[in-house]
């Protein structure tokens, strides 16, 4: 689309080259279901903190009681598109690389493969991570809000390797779950499906071509990478094909960009 850049954006960025791949990205170090600040020492190994503005995290509130549990599907198109499908859990965000996102019908499984455990404050990260970082890319909050186990005990069910719980997002709601496959040859992380139950919530609509603007700025992909520094034609790879030739044929459509936005959401304090 050559005229994504003067629609988008009306100054010119240097157009940088695809980031880093983070599914299947190294070797996997742990399982899934230990949970605890533990689980954050391969977050923080894969990450350059003076260069990310990601959140540096290990600064889990003490004596925090949350009501609810905290719920994100970060949509990050790093090398590959894929959507971070995060539940809070034993102070950090238990967390699994969507490649296709979630779906509401209940006869479509989709992988889910489990990543490192992320800090909680990585809940409220959107922007870019820096080229040539671990997960180069424009990141979107797609969807958050709280979850409630289904299950009598998390912990147990994470080891079994079958989770269910309920999503109170914004766009993500009912009853929802994750069951994880037999680890094929000498596979040490094996994937996981996320798959709808059926409920009231249970659709054939497909939401993430439905709804594919960010739940907290409401911004596409590509407006993001805007407003953050990132890589245009390389979001807008991962917006919807229709919705971007309407905004280039209307302009006007486009969220216009924040006057001093930082390139993240968090503020590199502690959540309170
Ligand atoms: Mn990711």
């Amino acid at each position: 689309m050559p005229q994504l850049r003067t629609t988008i954006l009306p100054r010119s960025t240097c157009a940088a080259s695809a980031g880093h791949h983070i599914i299947g990205a190294g070797a996997p170090t742990r399982g899934r279901g230990k949970g605890g600040a533990v689980g954050l020492a391969e977050y923080k190994k894969k990450r350059r903190f003076e260069v990310t503005p990601e959140p540096a995290g290990g600064k889990a509130p003490r004596g925090r009681r949350p009501k609810a549990l905290a719920y994100v599907i970060q949509k990050h198109r790093a090398s590959q598109l894929h959507y971070d499908f995060r539940l809070e859990w034993n102070g950090v965000l238990l967390s699994w690389a969507v490649p296709k996102g979630p779906s509401l019908d209940p006869s479509v499984k989709r992988m889910a493969v489990p990543t490192e455990d992320h800090p909680l404050e990585y809940a409220k990260f959107e922007g870019v991570i820096p080229e040539g970082e671990y997960g180069g890319g424009t990141v979107m909050i797609w969807d958050y809000g709280t979850w409630t186990p289904e299950v009598p005990d998390v912990d147990a069910a994470l080891r079994t390797g079958e989770l269910k719980f309920k999503l109170q997002g914004k766009k993500l709601e009912g009853s929802w779950v994750l069951v994880r496959l037999r680890p094929r040859g000498r596979e040490t992380r094996p994937s996981w499906l996320l798959i709808k139950h059926r409920d009231e919530y249970a659709s054939d609509e497909d939401i993430t071509v439905t709804q594919p603007r960010s739940g907290v700025s409401k911004r596409l992909l590509v407006e993001i990478a805007r407003d953050d520094g990132g890589d245009l034609e390389t979001a807008a790879s991962a917006d919807p094909p229709e919705l971007l030739r309407k905004l280039l044929a209307n302009p006007r459509l486009v969220t216009p960009p924040k006057k001093g936005r930082k390139s993240v959401w968090h503020s590199k304090k502690a959540v309170s």
